[in-house]
């Protein structure tokens, strides 16, 4: 397969081991041959400025200049995802006993999910990169956001789901046209499956497998979206959703990059992370003091984090005790009650991995661990519409009547 010259992948410059720091060209790999440690990007970032930036689009290319994709990246048909609203939060927090609360809504994205942002970069690397299908596996968000760009750009999509997936999920992603493929497993065992095939099709671009370190500097942009809606300045905390672990790494990422570009001041901020305790591989490893995170199998309503063995869980650990944070979970009980209380206090209704991070902010603020009197952003990273199941017994009509005055009246509802 034919490998694209450093130079059109914008400022993106290299592939480094994360672990031991060997560097390659840019190209389809995401393994370090040496240590098997994952690839990320490196860069030479052209002194970029605030002005650069707010000039650009009101959608993730606003930050090409910081992304592995070709500098004529808006000429090509793609999602445009980004750029979503940072809500003020007063009544949750309120609720809540903190001062300053915002709450990043990730669900006004092209498919209602963050996903559509690593999708974007994705696509335009793999474009670049010479891949032919736009493939995933995924748990429903990402096959969503995969069909959806996939559609748009005018290629094949194939996407790889576990079978016991939402109906929501399933029929907002087949409705786009390309390949959608229920598997009986786990996330676990579609992602395995999709690294064989990944490995005997070279032309079909696996946006979290084989062209993961692109897809991955994706979720950056949120991270850069909240500093900057933020009037230029960081958070002093965040609570970030964890499925494998990539967006809260990331948004980490973004921060550090903007206060070396001299974007942001340099100030401390705390990074928490957010699972599911039928899911929390993460969080176990955070509370038992370990340094790696030990698979588990995935029983929890919040489909969307349900991943067992996830790949950056090492660099969530690392993230969140480098900025004294926390890595908490929450029963899925908490999980619905988390969702009604967003939905109820903020007019915000979001996926079950929204009600995952109310859950754990809720925790955390309880537990003491979060500081109720500084700065706080949480990330609602999906839309409810896609879960509906997960409130199906505590979303209902307050009565039935009939079409009268007087039933109203006897209904005891003025
Ligand atoms: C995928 C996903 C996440 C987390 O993603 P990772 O980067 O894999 O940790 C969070 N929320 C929603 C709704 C998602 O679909
Ligand atoms: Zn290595």
């Amino acid at each position: 397969m034919a490998i694209a010259p450093a130079a059109s992948l914008g400022p993106a410059t290299a592939l480094t081991c994360r672990e031991c720091g060997e560097s390659y060209d840019l190209g389809p790999r995401y393994a370090c041959e040496q240590c098997f440690g994952p690839l990320e990007i490196s860069y030479d970032f052209a002194g970029i400025t605030r002005a650069d930036i707010e000039a650009g689009p009101n959608n993730i290319w606003r930050y090409k200049g910081l992304l592995p994709v070709p500098s004529n990246v808006e000429s090509t048909p793609n999602t445009e995802p980004g750029w979503t609203r940072l809500v003020r939060a007063d009544q949750l927090a309120s609720a809540l006993g903190i001062q300053r609360l915002w709450v990043k809504d990730d669900s006004g994205n092209p498919t209602h999910s963050f996903k559509d942002r690593v999708v974007a970069v994705a696509l335009a690397a793999a474009r670049e990169l010479g891949f032919k299908v736009l493939a995933a596996p995924s748990t429903g968000n990402l096959a969503n956001a995969v069909a959806a760009a996939a559609a748009r750009a005018g290629i094949r999509s194939a996407v790889f789901v576990p079978s016991d997936l939402e109906s929501q999920k399933i029929m907002a992603t087949a409705v786009y046209g390309g390949t959608l493929v229920t598997v009986d497993g786990n996330y676990d065992d579609v992602n395995r499956l999709a690294s064989e095939i990944a490995g005997e099709e070279e032309d079909w671009a696996f946006v979290n497998v084989n062209v993961r370190p692109y897809y991955a500097e994706g979720s950056k942009t949120l991270g850069y979206e909240i500093a900057e809606q933020l009037g230029w300045r960081l958070p002093d905390q965040i609570v970030v959703p964890v499925a494998s672990g990539s967006q809260l790494t990331k948004i980490d990422k973004a921060f550090q990059e903007f206060i070396k570009l001299g974007l942001v001041e340099d100030k401390p901020y705390k990074v928490f992370g957010a699972q599911a305790t039928g899911c929390s591989p993460v969080s176990a490893a955070f509370k038992a003091g370990h340094d790696v995170v030990r698979p588990v199998k995935p029983d929890t309503i919040a489909k969307s984090l349900a991943i067992g063995n996830p790949a950056d869980g090492p660099y969530v650990l690392d993230a969140v005790r480098r900025t004294g944070g926390a890595v908490e979970d929450v029963t899925d009980a908490e999980v619905v009650a988390g969702i009604q209380l967003l939905a109820q206090t903020e007019g915000i209704f979001g996926e079950t991995a929204g009600g995952v991070t109310v859950g754990v902010l809720r925790k955390l603020v309880e537990s003491g661990q979060l500081d109720p009197a500084a700065e706080t952003v949480i990330i609602n990273s999906g839309d409810g519409l896609k879960t509906l199941d997960a409130v199906a017994a505590v979303a209902r009509p307050s009565a039935n009547i009939a079409a009268s005055y007087d039933a109203f009246r006897k209904a005891g509802l003025a």
